[in-house]
């Protein structure tokens, strides 16, 4: 379980995350929303380390600063926004990667990789373009090839940083089926999209200068006024063809 406790953050005179508290639900889907500028993405630039922090954040009760890099590896897996996609690899390449932590230096992939690998790419149905290089594929497809490698990783839990952005309404919501699929795993991804966020998320955090507004399960945490108040719109949620639907009020 991810626990983050009174996490501070400030660069350049700037207050950008202020005593933030956390629990993040296992084996759930998690979403924090808020703001451009809100601090989403600070709070997973520490979770993956690019910035340090020391007893704020917490995996199964272990400061993440006490893990090492293989073994925090094995822990935990990101999906982030791009990748460089120069550097000639096949889909089924850098998906293969993801085993990097397990393998012996001496040695090859073992037959558990390989069946880790071709199960996630059997999941994501990535088979048709599994040799195909990374700069010959869509955005959506790269995307799910960076969420099969976060699956081939093996780890508890998987942290994406808007993963639905850019892609077409079809991919959206073919990704966030996809996510919902995954069992046993926790996952905390930030997401701008607020429908889908109702119906694949199970939890919300509401971010907002840096704070927390709001947190728990998503159908009590998105409404009107914790949009209004994180967003500054006013909105109206209502429901169509069964599915919970956002009219906001254009100013
Ligand atoms: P979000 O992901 O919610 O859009 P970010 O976490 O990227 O927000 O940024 C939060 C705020 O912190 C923004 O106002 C951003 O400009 C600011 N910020 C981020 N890094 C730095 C930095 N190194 N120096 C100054 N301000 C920063």
């Amino acid at each position: 379980m991810i626990k983050i406790k009174d996490l501070t953050y400030q660069a350049n005179d700037k207050l950008i995350l202020n005593n933030i508290s956390l629990e993040i639900e296992q084996n759930k889907i998690t979403g924090i929303i808020g703001k451009n500028g809100s601090g989403k993405t600070t709070i997973i630039k520490h979770l993956s380390k690019e910035i340090k922090s020391k007893n704020s954040i917490f995996i199964d009760g272990k400061d993440i600063d006490n893990f090492n890099v293989k073994n925090y590896s094995k822990k935990i897996a990101f999906v982030f926004q791009e990748i460089d996609r120069t550097e000639g690899f096949t889909v089924k390449e850098i998906i293969s990667l993801a085993r990097y932590p397990y393998k012996k230096f001496w040695s090859d992939y073992t037959e558990e990789d390989r069946k880790k690998v071709e199960k996630a790419i059997e999941q994501f149905s990535l088979e048709k373009i599994e040799n195909r290089q990374l700069t010959y594929i869509s955005g959506g497809e790269l995307k799910l090839t960076l969420i099969a490698r976060a699956l081939a990783q093996d780890t508890d839990i998987i942290v994406l940083d808007e993963p639905i952005n850019h892609l077409d309404i079809d991919y959206q919501i073919k990704l966030m089926k996809t996510l919902k699929e995954i069992k046993n795993k926790t996952i905390l991804m930030t997401i701008h999209n607020l429908e889908l966020a109702l119906k694949y998320c199970d939890n919300i955090i509401i971010l907002n200068s840096g704070e927390i507004q709001d947190s728990g399960a998503v159908e009590i945490v998105i409404n009107e006024e914790n949009i209004k108040r994180a967003f500054n719109v006013e909105c109206s949620i209502t429901e169509c063809m069964g599915e919970k639907i956002i009219i906001y009020k254009q100013k």
